[in-house]
Parts: structure tokens; C-alpha cells; sequence
């Protein structure tokens, strides 16, 4: 069986969730082939042979969303009973939801875990990840897999440059013919919240936009990149690319500092695997010390300017 992995990259460097996928895709297939839309494939041809690529299906799509373009160039190059794995991005979805419509190939989504074997295990996570399920695929048909970020940890294998074949462009009529007239880029302060080391989050518990300063006062002292909840991105304290969660982004830093957080299962979700978890929180029955490491009972707003004071002190 030969696995598919849905490369992204963003210039000339490889998306992290491709590599996590990649890194999976090694165990589970004979060989394992990318798919990529770009016009730049010859340059990150290297860094997917050293993730285990052996072929690198290539097209450019130039100002044209790739969603109905690759889905149409797809069924030439995937066979029936291959395995494609995508990562749960805006693209991944496009073109893994519309292959599946052509083709009529399964899909499963929410895919955290992956057992290889005569029989693929899926593990998907339900009820804000308090349940885990198994499920494998009964079909002869190609089957498809969106993973959940951080569900793998990347590991390169050392191979040597992937083989890059150019994908013809297939005919798509006006369903390919959606372009994009703008993009614009996310401005950041400090990391990335997705690849930081230590992450600093604050909640509803902060009491107002205003503390929200103390989040951004920790993450400085220790170069943290900083989150939130969804109830304070709902309550409009902070941006949406801010929040952790079901409904936002996965993290799994060294240490993940929430302050004012309850800990519900939802924001739980997508921190719930950073390696230490400290969390300050008033209410001693908050969910989140249950996961906690270091839980500290008490107000945001004694603890974390002592907190930052230590810190400071240390730094200087
Ligand atoms: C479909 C769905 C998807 C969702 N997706 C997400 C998601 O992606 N991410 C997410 O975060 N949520 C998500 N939610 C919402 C989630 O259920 C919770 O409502 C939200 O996480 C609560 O945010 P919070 O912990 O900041 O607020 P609260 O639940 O209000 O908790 C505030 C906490 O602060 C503590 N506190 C209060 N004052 C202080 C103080 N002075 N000092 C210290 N502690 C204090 C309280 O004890 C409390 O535990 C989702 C919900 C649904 C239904």
C-alpha cells in the first residue's frame, strides 16, 4: 500500500502537521508519496525525502485555490486501497472533502492516533477528546485520514531528496476557477503559539481585557508565546488566533501556564499533552488543577504579579 501524505509549505519551508504526518505515514505504508500544490516543489523536494518521501506529485496552481484543481488531479495518481493522509488545515480539508465527494472514498476526521497493521486502526477523539474510538476501514476503496495537529511528533528518517513528478492540469470548468485576491499575514508578537516552548494563557478569570497585560507581562519575562480561552476571544479581550481548544489551536509545549482558566474540556483539548501544565486558579475544585502538575489556588491578580516580580528578578 502506498500512503499519500497532503504536503503544505509556506515559502520554502515544509509545514510542521506535514511533517507529523509524514513521520506516520513511514510506519503505516510500503511507500510513502506527497502531493503538493506550489510552484516550489523542487525546493522542498529535500526536506520530504529526509521525512521518508520517495515521490513528490507536483502542481502549480498558481493565484488558484487548490481545492478543486488537486482533487481532480488526484484519482490519476492515487490507486484504490491507498491510504491519503491530510492535516486538518483550511486546504487539507478543501481537497480531501471534495476527493472524497469524486470518488466516493470514506473519509474520517478528528484522527489522533494511528496503529498500523493488516487492519489500520483509527483513533479519533469524541466529546471534547473525553472518549477515545477505534475505528478501521472496511472498504477497497482509498481511504482518507484528516489528523488533529500534534497528534505526531516529526522525526526525519535521513532519506535523500524526493523524485518530483509534475501533476498535468486536469480540467475543473469554473468550480477551479476561485481565486485568491488577498492574503495577509498574521501579525506576531514573540512565538509562534503553536511551536513556543512554554505557552501562557489567560481566561475569563483574568475579570477584564485589561489584565489580559498579565498574560503578556509572564510571557515576556520567559520569551512564552500567549493564548487564551474562547470565552475571553468570544468576550472580544483578545483575537481568535489566540485561542487553545477544540475550536482553536493545539499545543504541546515544555510548560503551558493558564491563568483564570476553569479547564473545560473543550480548552482542555488542545493542551491537555504539553509536557508540565501550571495553572493558577481561585476555585481549588477547577477542572484544570485536575490535569495540572503545579496548581496554585488563588487570585490571578495577588499570584501572578509576584509571580512576574520572581521572574524579572531572576532575568536580571
Ligand atoms: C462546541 C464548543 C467548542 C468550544 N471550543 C473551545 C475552545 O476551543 N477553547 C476554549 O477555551 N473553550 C472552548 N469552548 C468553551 C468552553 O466550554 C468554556 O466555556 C471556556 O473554555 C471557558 O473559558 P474560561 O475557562 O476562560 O472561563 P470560565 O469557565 O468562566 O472560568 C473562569 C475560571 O477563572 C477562575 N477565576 C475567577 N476569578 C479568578 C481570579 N481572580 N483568580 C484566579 N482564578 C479566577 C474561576 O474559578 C474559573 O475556574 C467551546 C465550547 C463549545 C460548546
Amino acid at each position: 500500500m502506498t500512503v499519500f501524505v497532503y504536503a503544505e509549505a509556506k515559502g520554502d519551508t515544509v509545514a510542521t502537521s506535514t511533517l507529523e504526518n509524514l513521520t506516520k505515514a513511514r510506519e503505516l505504508g510500503d511507500t510513502v508519496e506527497a502531493i503538493y500544490a506550489g510552484s516550489n516543489a523542487d525546493a522542498i523536494a529535500a526536506t520530504l525525502g529526509e521525512y521518508g518521501v520517495a515521490k513528490v506529485h507536483a502542481l502549480d496552481t498558481g493565484d488558484v485555490l487548490p481545492g478543486a484543481i488537486m482533487a481532480a488531479a488526484l484519482p490519476e495518481i492515487v490507486q484504490t486501497g491507498d491510504l491519503m493522509i491530510f492535516a486538518t488545515s483550511y486546504d487539507g480539508r478543501d481537497v480531501a472533502a471534495r476527493f472524497s465527494a469524486r470518488t466516493d472514498a470514506p473519509i474520517i476526521s478528528n484522527v489522533v492516533g494511528i496503529t498500523p497493521g493488516d487492519d489500520i486502526q483509527f483513533e479519533t477523539a469524541i466529546f471534547g477528546a473525553s472518549k477515545i474510538v477505534q475505528t478501521s476501514f472496511r472498504t477497497d476503496k482509498t481511504k482518507i485520514a484528516l489528523t488533529r495537529p500534534k497528534s505526531f511528533t516529526a522525526e526525519s528518517s535521513g532519506g535523500s531528496p524526493a523524485e518530483v513528478a509534475t501533476i498535468s492540469m486536469p480540467e475543473t470548468g469554473a468550480a477551479g476557477q476561485a481565486k485568491i485576491l488577498e492574503s495577509h499575514e498574521e501579525e506576531l508578537e514573540g512565538p509562534k503559539l503553536e511551536e513556543a516552548a512554554v505557552v501562557v494563557s489567560g481566561g475569563r478569570g483574568l475579570g477584564g481585557a485589561e489584565h489580559y497585560s498579565l498574560v503578556e507581562k509572564v510571557a515576556g519575562t520567559i520569551g512564552a508565546a500567549t493564548g487564551a480561552s474562547r470565552a475571553i476571544v468570544d468576550a472580544g479581550w483578545v483575537p481568535y488566533s489566540k485561542q487553545v481548544g477544540q475550536t482553536g489551536k493545539t499545543v504541546k509545549p515544555d510548560v503551558y501556564i493558564a491563568l483564570g482558566i476553569s479547564g473545560a474540556m473543550q480548552h482542555m483539548v488542545g493542551m491537555k499533552h504539553s509536557k508540565s501544565i501550571i495553572a493558577i486558579n481561585k476555585d481549588p475544585e477547577a477542572p484544570i488543577h485536575a490535569i495540572a502538575d503545579l496548581g496554585i489556588v488563588g487570585d490571578v491578580h495577588r499570584v501572578v504579579p509576584q509571580l512576574i516580580e520572581a521572574l524579572e528578578a531572576k532575568n536580571s
